[in-house]
């Protein structure tokens, strides 16, 4: 005879009722039968089926997530930290411009006005030969050079 585990059908749908936070897997474990075996059990009464994963909301907007799938708008990486698509396009922005400030300085030319960033590599260079960052452009700098060359003009 073939060893077929005595599945409590009606437990298993209760558990799966009474607990809509257990997922097909927790209750699996629970009753030392596979996922799959739940899933059918649970098809057989209506209400009692579930997705095998907790729904998950994006982290920003709340918005349902859907389950991964590729080239449906949810792409892995966005899934993977739990945002939308919309929230995860927003989120990479505000991460690049994050890393930019961190690995940038903001100058202002002392020529003609303008904000300008320099990399942190480059400020340091410039600081270790005794220079200041102080024109955002070799053409700033030459109208420097310009004005100091030729006082009163
Ligand atoms: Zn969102
Ligand atoms: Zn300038």
């Amino acid at each position: 005879m073939a060893i077929i585990k005595n599945i409590d059908k009606q437990k298993i749908i209760n558990l799966l009722k009474e607990h809509p936070e257990y997922t097909l897997a927790d209750v699996g474990r629970m009753e030392g039968i596979s996922r799959e075996r739940v899933r059918v059990i649970a098809g057989d009464i209506p209400g009692a089926c579930r997705h095998t994963h907790l729904p998950r909301l994006c982290k920003n907007c709340g918005k349902l997530l859907r389950p991964y799938r590729p080239h449906k708008g949810l792409n892995y990486s966005s899934h993977r930290e739990g945002f939308c698509a919309d929230c995860w396009e927003k989120e990479k922005q505000r991460r690049k411009e994050e890393r930019f400030k961190r690995t940038n300085q903001g100058f202002v030319c002392e020529i003609c006005g303008k904000e300008f960033w320099r990399r942190n590599s480059a400020v340091k260079q410039a600081f270790d030969r005794g220079a200041r960052v102080r024109f955002c452009s070799n053409k700033c700098y030459g109208r420097f050079r310009l004005s100091k060359s030729r006082p009163g003009r």
